[in-house]
Formats: C-alpha cells, structure tokens, sequence
C-alpha cells in the first residue's frame, strides 16, 4: 500500500509520520527508537565515505576531517548577499565558495576525491529528506514512499518555498503541498481536542524552534481551519542562544577570531547542550576540550540562568513584533483568544514561556507535543489529500507577505496583500507611458515596504510586441496567481488591440526549470529511476489527485454548477484522462492546469458555501 507522509523539515531537527483511516498521526522511529533526524549532513574527505546524516553526521565529524552542514535551512532560497547577514563577527561554522553567481549560497565540501565542490541548501535539505525517505521505506515496508506534505515556516517567501519544493523532487518525493509549520501544528492539535469534544475557537500558535520564528492566529471550528493572520522571523531562533555562548567558549580557548569551521561547530554544540541544561537547572559548568593545533585546550566556566537570561532577552524581545502584527491584522487583542498554543523546542526555554505569558496576558498551553506536532499535523494533511483520510475538513491559510509589481518612481503597487487567503488571484492594467512604447520592463516583488529596493526581487521580465501606439493607449493586463503552496505564478497579456501577447514567470530564487531538472539528473537519488520517467510519473499522479477531487466536488456540489458548465468540466476531465494513458508530461501539465482553469469558479463558490455553513453552524451554537 502506498503512503502518503508528512514531513517537518526543520533547522534543527526533521521529521516524518504518517496517518491515514481516521487513525491518529504516528512519528515513524529510527532503529534507536528515535523520531528526530538531526538536519546535519557530514561530507567527509575520505573517499570511501559519501554524505553522512543525522546522529550519524555529528559522530562521524568527531572521527575524520571533512565540513558538517548544520542549521542551513536559514539559508534556503536565499542569495549570498543576503546569507552574509546570518555569519556574525567572522564567527563561521560553514566555508562559502566565493562565486560570480549570487543566486545561492554555495558551501564548500570536500568531493570525496581530494578535492573541493559546491554544495547548496537544497542538496543539504535533499539529503535530509532523502533519509527520511528511506526510513519511512523501511518502517512502513511495502514498496516506495512518493506523495509528501513537507512543512515550510508560514513567513518563508516565494523563493524560500520554491527552494523547499525542489529538494523535496531531489529526494525523490511527489510533493503534495508545502504546509506552513504553525498551520500543520494547529491541525494536529485541533483535531486531536475535537475528539475529546473541545477545540473550538481562536488560537495564537507561538512556534520557536531553532532557526525561525513564526506565529500564526488561526480559527477552528469542525473542521474547518481558517487561519487569520501569520507573521514571523525566518532567522530567529534557539540558534541565536547558541552563538553568544559559543562565542565565549571560543575566547576561552583563545579563537575569537581565528576559529575554523571545525571549531565552531564544536563550541556551538558545546553551547547548545549548556543551554538546554539551564532550561532545568539554575547554573551548569561549561567544560570540555577543543582541539587547536593538534593540542586539546580545555574549556571550563560556570554559566548561570541569569546570565544566560541576559543573552537572550534581546533575541527574545523581537517576537514582539510579529506577535503585535499578527494581532493587529486578525483584528484581535490577546484577550479575545481562547489559547496560546507552543510549539517548537525553544519554546521550552523558561525565558521564552515567561515572555509568551506576558505578552498574551494569559498562561500558554503546554498540551501540544513541542517536537511532533507540526510533522503530526503535515501527516493528517497528507491523508487528506492523498484520499487516505476522508474526513470532511476544510484548510484556509494566508499568504506571509504581499505581493506586486514595480511602478513609476521605484514603488511597489500591491496585487495581493499579505493575509491573504490562499489560493488567490488578482489582475491589475498597466498602460504604456511612452509613444511608439513596444516594450515593458514588468518587476515582481515581495514584501511590505513601499520602495522597491526594500523588499524581495522575485523575478523581471520583459513583455515584447506591444504595438506601437500612442502613449497610455496599449494596455498590458498583469495577472497574479497565488496557489495553495503560496507559490506565485505570474501572466502578462497586451490587450488593446486583441493582439495578446502572453508570458508566464514562475519566480524563484534564480532558478530555471531546465537547471532544476539539471540538479535532478545529477542528483543523489539518479540511479534509482531515470528522471525523465520520474517527472511524468509525478505528473500522473498530480493528475489523478486532481481527476478524483474533482470528481468528488462535482458529486458533493453539483447543485452549484452554472449551466454549460457541467459539459466543458466533464470535456477537461475526459482529455485528462487521455493525456495521462499518454507519455507526453508537457501535454499532461497542460492538461492538469486546464482542469484546474475550468474548476477555478466552481471551486471558490463550494469554498464560500462551506465558509458560510461554518458560519451558520455557529450563529445556531450561540443563540
Ligand atoms: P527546528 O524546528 O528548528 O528544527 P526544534 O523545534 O526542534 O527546531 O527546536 C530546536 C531548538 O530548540 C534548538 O535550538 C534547541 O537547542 C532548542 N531546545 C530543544 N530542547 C531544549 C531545551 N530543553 N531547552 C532549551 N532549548 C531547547
Ligand atoms: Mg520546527
């Protein structure tokens, strides 16, 4: 039997679990008994051994020479330039390859033949999902494990989410949907209180784990979980604890400057124990050895939770922000919650619980499983929409950040705004503002700022053969698309004179398709398929997903159906199921798309009739 999974791919840790027929979420366990797969990866420098991961990438750092990869998460979808921002004071646990092309960061690893190579965050990200993989394989037995619903941070952009999506297809996996991490937690939570008959109402989750910060409002009410606002930090995190006391171990050992990759991944480790023994007890001794020049420097100082508290306030103090932001766009204050909700392992830092209970006035819930609920909750979407688990439920999650393009004087015009819920779409004319204008610059970006140089570049494009007309007379149409990962597509049309010129932009973090398919081809997993055959395969079965939620939709709703409409549906669905007996995957994506296009209408009136019963139920409730 084939199984849908959902993973948590975390900064720190990863996980995977599976749930299905109505059965409760179930974390899937290493051979030690362990869910949590450190997102480390150890390249060593001996040939004999390839890339190591997990427990097993910190054991076999301590053994042989070779670069440990941790915490590269905060550095998905990111450009070099950007990365810079997160290497403190010289303080580097990574080697960067210094490279023309910014379009990610590039780590330096050995090959395992002597020499060097470029690694990125995806293929570090790909080798961690890979393992998962196996591992699921190996519990659940019976075949392969394909269909995935992978966790992002609900305040990851479009390219941080593209980055996540591609190392999903380079470990093999069909990517269902990307889930926002404090979405996935409060579905797991929600449901698992409305079996005991609670669980309705408004909720804040507080999600801090190693590397992000996210915090979401969401409200639930049977079955359907609409979520009202998110806001976050993607480089705020129990990470941040670790440096300054990292930092102090090196200056014990006299390498405040001179650290080596190798000893900075020691003392941050070092650090992080440190840390986790103060959230129990009120002083720990820091002590241990750090190898310098072929000698061992012993490194011994007492670290007290005071002392510890002051390093960390200043990291804490900025969730205020996203948490005020969060609030003030739900239109709620903190009194008008029913539950704090806290997630993630940071959370379990005593400084951390004292700032959520000031800040939401209230005492946190400590129900929620800090390590396993958002991977719980990815694995009861995942039933969802593999068709494993029917029960009726209804997701609306919102878009982090806005959306919208250039205009005149370097300003952003937003298309979509941020809390939006997803999927989305908006349309916005744009006219020509010289004579004879046969050409449009057309800029997308992503953020809240008002100048265009303060927020994110997701793609440029230029749209050609506008005819030449008089200025303001040609009209290009810009169309944004928004799907249910908060993926962006993005469609020009010139329209005055019918003569349509269209284009489509998928943004990325500087990505193509051609060179994703590249990576693919030269990836980690080539030998087990031929990617070509892959690609339609995962086509295939995106097809049929589609095929049968629309066959569903059409027996649940068919009272909704416009005239005529039934009949280009049932034609759609009819050259779908051709194009997939077919091998062509092109003809099949355009296919799946045209489904999805002929459905859009249909698919928003069901989703505004479920959104007004919920209403109603609760309007009955209250009387
Ligand atoms: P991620 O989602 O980033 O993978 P997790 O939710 O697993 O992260 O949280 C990892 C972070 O939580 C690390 O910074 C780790 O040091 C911290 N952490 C875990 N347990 C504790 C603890 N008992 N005390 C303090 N910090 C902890
Ligand atoms: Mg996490």
């Amino acid at each position: 039997m084939a199984h849908a999974v959902g993973i948590d791919l975390g900064t720190t840790y990863s996980l995977i679990a599976v749930a299905g027929a109505g059965a409760p979420p179930r974390i899937l366990l290493d051979e030690n008994g362990e869910g949590r797969l450190p997102s480390a990866v150890f390249f060593a420098e001996a040939q004999t051994q390839g890339a190591v991961v997990g427990f097993d990438a910190f054991a076999a750092a301590r053994s042989q020479p070779g670069a440990l990869l941790t915490s590269t998460k905060r550095f998905m979808g990111k450009g070099r330039a950007a990365a810079a921002a997160h290497l403190v004071d010289g303080a580097r646990n990574y080697l960067l390859v210094d490279s023309d092309d910014d379009r990610q960061v590039l780590f330096q690893v050995p090959d395992g033949s002597g020499g060097v190579r470029a690694s990125t965050p995806v293929e570090v990200a790909a080798y961690v999902l890979k393992a998962l993989k196996d591992r699921a394989e190996d519990v659940l037995g019976g075949g392969a494990v394909a269909d995935a619903v992978i966790t992002v941070p609900a305040y990851f952009d479009d390219a941080q989410r593209q980055a996540t999506r591609d190392a999903g297809r380079l470990a093999g996996f069909n990517v269902l949907r990307l889930l926002a991490e404090p979405t996935a937690a409060a579905l797991a939570y929600g449901l698992d209180k409305e079996a005991q008959g609670r669980g309705q109402g408004t909720y804040a989750v507080f999600d801090l784990g190693g590397g992000t910060f996210d915090v979401s409002i969401l409200t639930f009410d049977r079955g359907l979980f609409r979520v009202r606002a998110t806001a976050g930090d993607t480089a705020l995190g129990g990470d941040d604890f670790d440096w300054p006391i990292a930092r102090r171990i090196l200056d014990a050992v006299g390498l405040s400057t001179t650290a080596t990759p190798q000893q900075t991944q020691q003392a941050l480790q070092m650090a992080r124990s440190a840390k986790e023994i103060l959230t129990v007890r009120e002083s720990v001794e820091v002590s241990g050895f750090l190898d310098v020049d072929k000698e061992r420097r012993s490194v011994a100082f007492s670290l007290t939770r005071a002392e510890l508290d002051a390093l960390m306030l200043p990291v804490i103090n900025r969730c205020a922000g996203p948490c005020e932001r969060a609030l003030v766009d739900a239109g709620l204050t903190p009194a008008a919650l029913d539950g704090v909700i806290l997630v993630g392992g940071s959370t379990r830092v005593p400084l951390v619980r004292a700032f959520a209970r000031e800040f939401f006035g209230r005492d946190p819930l400590l129900d929620a499983h800090p390590d396993e609920v958002v991977a719980a909750g990815a694995a009861l979407q995942a039933a969802l929409l593999s068709g494993s688990d029917e029960r009726d439920m209804l997701l609306l999650d919102v878009t982090p950040l806005s959306l919208g393009v250039e205009t005149m004087g370097g300003v952003v015009d937003k298309l979509i705004t941020r809390n939006a819920t997803i999927p989305c779409s908006a349309t916005h004319t744009f006219t020509t503002y010289a004579d004879q204008q046969t050409a449009m610059d057309i800029h997308v970006l992503q953020g809240e700022r008002e100048k265009v140089e303060h927020n994110k570049s997701l793609a440029r494009f230029r749209l050609r053969g506008i005819p030449a007309l008089g200025a303001g007379l040609a009209r290009v149409q810009v169309s944004f698309q928004l799907d249910a990962d908060g993926l962006l597509t993005v469609t020009a049309t010139e329209q005055a004179t019918g003569a349509v010129q269209s284009i489509e932009v998928k943004p990325s973090y500087g990505l193509t398709d051609a060179e994703v398919e590249e990576m693919l081809l030269a990836s980690i997993d080539n030998a087990e398929a031929d990617i070509t055959e892959r690609l339609l395969i995962e086509k295939r079965v995106e097809a049929r997903r589609v095929l049968q939620a629309t066959h569903k939709a059409l027996d649940d709703d068919g009272a909704l159906l416009e005239p005529g409409e039934r009949t280009s549906i049932d034609a759609t669905m009819l050259a779908l199921e051709q194009a997939i007996t077919g091998d062509n995957r092109h003809v099949l994506q355009e296919a799946t798309e045209a489904l999805d296009q002929v459905t859009t209408s249909f698919a928003q009136r069901r989703m505004t009739r479920r959104i007004g019963e919920a209403l109603e139920n609760k309007r009955i409730d209250q009387i």
